[in-house]
């Protein structure tokens, strides 16, 4: 469907660079009072007093970070928003304002490019956040996305990577390991399509991990619900690269160990039907996968109560001295030293 070959379709350069700014962006609305200026003079005009500001980028390359055979352009822009909000919640911030920057090649019509920003409205819409600004220009193949994301939050409110505590609560949100096995899930079926274009995927036992993988949400409402509990984590960081990589940077940065419970990791039934049909290990899965954009946190034991039983929460594990080192306590209650990979019992695999 990206494919500029059906005469229907219009070609970008019909527009012109500015006609097709004003085209992408003028159902976009201005939620927030701090922007001043939006999309349309040289720069945005912000007005962000009191709080402190979080800016966060990410930059999206396809055939990299997205594969456009099946990712349709529309979740691809929700993605690539909820990628950069989700950043921003990790420093336990609100997100206010966006800008969206995105190299096209000519293979992409001028539909194409409404569908990334329906996405991306959206997006915008649901999380109340202002569209400010970007840049538009060619690429000679492929499509490039840039988002930038502003955040403000209290002085006293932010919370960083490097402030864990020994005997701190390992907390995290969600459940984990879905989004990895939702693009397995995709590539399989990309695969078979290829051999059998007529092959009609059932894929209504993948439904979870699917939606994990095409349309992520931030947590946005953990920010929220932290706040109504009057529980301020001590430190926090999202799960885009997996479990294991997130806690050895809470870990390394705040210069602290950590034991974390195998048995204790929440996993959707999913998760843990399609590892067995699948033959992976659903832990790896979970340590390792990434793109879950949950939210990974440490609390002092004294907030133990004010989050016992929360549906959105799970306990994991606490955190050690530092020279206990960062370690997995499997089912079978043996101590094994985490990696950015998973766990070392699979290095070398
Ligand atoms: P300049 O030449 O000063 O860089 P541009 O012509 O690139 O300005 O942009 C004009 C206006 O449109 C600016 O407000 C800019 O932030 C905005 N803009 C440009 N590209 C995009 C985009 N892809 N999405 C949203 N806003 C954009
Ligand atoms: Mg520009």
């Amino acid at each position: 469907m990206i494919e500029d070959k059906n005469k229907s379709l219009t070609s970008i350069s019909e527009l012109g660079e500015f006609g097709l700014i004003n085209h992408l962006t003028k159902n976009f609305k201005i939620q927030h009072k701090s922007t001043i200026k939006g999309v349309g003079d040289d720069a945005a005009v912000l007005n962000i007093t009191k709080k402190q500001i979080l800016v966060t980028t990410d930059l999206l390359i396809e055939g990299v970070h997205f594969d456009l055979s099946y990712m349709p352009l529309k979740h691809l822009g929700y993605k690539a928003v909820m990628v950069n909000l989700s950043d921003v919640y990790a420093m336990n911030g609100d997100a206010t304002q966006i800008t969206v920057s995105i190299a096209v090649s000519n293979r992409f019509s001028l539909e194409a490019l409404e569908e990334l920003y329906e996405g991306i409205h959206l997006a915008c819409k649901s999380y109340g956040i202002d569209l400010v600004g970007g840049d538009t220009t060619s690429s000679t193949k492929g499509l490039l996305i840039s988002i930038t994301a502003i955040g403000e939050v209290k002085k006293e409110d932010v919370v960083y990577r490097n402030t864990a505590k020994e005997s701190d609560l390992l907390v995290v949100t969600g459940d984990l390991g879905a989004a990895y096995l939702g693009l397995q899930v995709l590539e399989r079926e990309k695969q078979v399509f290829e051999v059998n274009p007529n092959s009609q995927p059932d894929l209504t036992n993948y439904s979870y991990l699917i939606e994990r993988q095409l349309k992520p949400e931030a947590r946005k409402d953990i920010v929220k619900l932290l706040k109504d509990l009057d529980v301020k984590p001590t430190a926090m960081i999202d799960i885009s690269d997996g479990l294991s990589s997130e806690i050895l940077h809470i870990c390394t940065q705040s210069k602290v160990g950590c034991d974390l419970y195998e048995e204790k990791i929440p996993l959707d039934p999913q998760v843990i039907s399609t590892c067995e049909e699948f033959d992976l290990n659903s832990t790896t899965i979970a340590l390792s996968g990434g793109e879950d954009y949950e939210l990974l946190f440490t609390i002092s034991q004294k907030d133990f109560l004010k989050i016992k039983a929360n549906p959105h929460l799970t306990v994991i594990g606490h955190i050690t001295e530092e020279n206990m080192g960062v370690n997995l306590v499997t089912r079978a209650n043996q101590k094994i030293k985490l990696t950015a990979q998973g766990w070392n019992a699979l290095k070398g695999d």
